[in-house]
């Protein structure tokens, strides 16, 4: 059995892993909160490092909050969000905690972008290791994922 599994609701798509993710991420940004309805929770990892397996995707892509373009990947039939690819991270993919079998196995989250903009219904149950306001800068992020890769 894979250490992670997931997919999408109607089950056209499936996740899976072995890798524990680089880092969780909350994103409160403005994209983020019509996208999905509120914000964005998700798991980042290497390209490479999971499976995603289904038929068809779709795609919409849209200018993140930092100005670069994000490429998201959606099943065509159910419109679930199944990966997220940040042309200014091209390595790394966005897996959303929602589609995992178990995201409650995740206790914390490392890093919150865009507080400025967080919705005030929003309460943290002191679970963030780092907020920022805005999107961060390249070199705080930089540093933040060099700190973090010791997996
Ligand atoms: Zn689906
Ligand atoms: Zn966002």
């Amino acid at each position: 059995m894979p250490k992670y599994t997931g997919g999408c609701h109607c089950e056209a798509w499936d996740f899976e892993t072995d890798r524990e993710p680089m880092f969780l991420y909350q994103c409160n940004c403005e994209s983020c909160r019509r996208l999905n309805g509120s914000l964005s929770i998700g798991a980042c990892y290497r390209e490479g490092e999971f499976r995603l397996k289904g038929g068809e995707e779709v795609r919409y892509d849209y200018k993140g909050g930092s100005g670069q373009m994000m490429f998201t990947s959606f099943c065509p039939e159910c419109h679930v969000r199944l990966a997220v690819r940040p042309e200014i991270l091209p390595e790394l993919v966005f897996i959303p905690l929602g589609i995992f079998s178990d995201p409650n196995i995740f206790k914390r989250i490392n890093l919150e972008i865009w507080t400025s903009t967080k919705l005030n219904v929003i309460h943290d149950q002191n679970c963030m290791d780092l907020s920022v306001a805005d999107s961060g800068t390249a070199e705080r992020i930089g540093a933040f994922l060099e700190a973090l890769d010791t997996r």
